[in-house]
């Protein structure tokens, strides 16, 4: 491993897994849809005010958070929310107006096809691979077979997992997501029919909803996961279970998630996830409303102490724990070696994301020196 030769000039490749396609929109894109489509406009009209009215100034919570999306996404009404990552994508079919049957399902079938096309179109031109996660709504579990059907049935073409989303603190905590929580079923026969799973859990809601997402539902990743370091019980059992944590650092204090999190220590779940190599990669979540790109998020780890070596090492593990089926992921952790200019660095016995076990490099990158990142410290 050449942790230490600057990588400054050398291409990087970045994994990401864990952006939503509706929140990852251009605002210029917004605008000018909003424009033809002669919706209401937020401010005087302009580009600069809808981006001003759009992002998230100030860490609230979760709904506040997800309250930004009301703005534009009457202007993608038919693909909402859609999701997406660099290397999985997270779709989510919501039915906005979905009660007929029939034509529902055509609408559904047509918005995913568009967005497969697209991606694949993108991959050609751009040479970014992109994949796709379909998303669950909490509260909605009418939908969720539905979601399901479509992960089997677009698996050729590029859906690679199923996700579930949602605003964990508007669901009751005993009902929602509990034993009779009728999306368990759903992800119960998403893992027999071998559909990878990942579930958002811990980022309102308390470590026990990192526990039930893991033990009932069978996740494989967990979306943010930061307030698993509320019990510590749980959160060996998930490094027991080699989970792998998508953090998004932005949205992390956007949505309120730092704030709520009662670990005694202040310091970002990230910083305790590096100190103790858990498995865990970088995220945007939702640009648009976050306002930032990825490497804003790399910048925000580095001012608390990352190292090249630290972010290299979150990159190989996304890499590792992508749903990319085997050919695929071993070509992307061979484009990565390349990349980072590795030259010996073998996939875990078994390529499988549940047990890559093998995934430590065989220099662990030196734990950060890291006091306590503030989110002040961000710009
Ligand atoms: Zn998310």
């Amino acid at each position: 491993m050449i942790f230490n030769e600057p990588l400054k000039h050398r291409p990087k490749s970045r994994v990401e897994l864990h952006v939503h396609l509706d929140g990852a929109i251009r605002h210029e894109t917004i605008w000018e849809v909003m424009r033809q489509k002669g919706l209401p406009l937020p401010g005087n009209g302009s580009l600069a005010d809808l981006k001003e009215a759009v992002k998230v100034q100030e860490p609230k919570d979760l709904a506040h958070f997800l309250q930004a999306f009301g703005i534009f996404l009457p202007a993608i009404v038919e693909a909402r929310p859609l999701s997406t990552e660099s290397v999985c994508v997270c779709v989510s079919v919501n039915h906005v107006n979905g009660s007929v049957n029939g034509v529902k399902e055509m609408v559904v079938d047509d918005i995913l096809d568009a967005v497969l096309k697209g991606l694949s179109h993108g991959e050609q031109q751009f040479g970014t691979k992109v994949r796709v996660i379909l998303c669950c709504i909490r509260g909605h579990s009418e939908w969720s077979w539905e979601v399901l059907r479509l992960c089997e049935e677009y698996k050729e073409r590029g859906v690679v997992g199923i996700d579930l989303a949602g605003d964990e603190g508007s669901s009751s905590e005993n009902e929602s997501f509990t034993k009779r929580d009728p999306d368990m079923a759903v992800f119960e026969a998403a893992k027999e029919k071998g559909i990878h799973r990942t579930i958002h859990a811990g980022e309102a809601g308390p470590a026990d909803c990192v526990k039930t997402a893991v033990e009932m539902f069978g996740a494989e990743r967990i979306g943010h996961g930061y307030r698993v370091l509320e019990d510590e019980e749980i959160y060996k059992m998930c490094l027991r279970e080699n989970i792998h944590f998508e953090t998004c650092p932005h949205s992390s204090y956007l949505t309120g998630s730092m704030q709520s999190l009662s670990s005694p220590s202040k310091r970002h779940p990230i910083l305790r996830f590096t100190e103790d190599e858990v498995s865990f990669g970088i995220n945007t979540d939702d640009p648009t409303v976050t306002d930032t790109r990825l490497s804003d998020e790399y910048k925000l780890l580095m001012r608390w102490g990352f190292t090249e070596a630290h972010l290299t090492r979150a990159n190989f593990q996304a890499a590792l724990h992508s749903f990319l089926p085997p050919a695929e992921k071993k070509e992307l952790i061979d484009q990565l070696q390349e990349a980072y200019g590795f030259v010996h660095f073998t996939l875990p016995s078994t390529s499988s994301s549940t047990s890559p076990s093998g995934t430590r490099t065989s220099t662990p990158p030196p734990k950060p020196s890291v006091t306590f990142g503030t989110w002040a410290d961000r710009s």
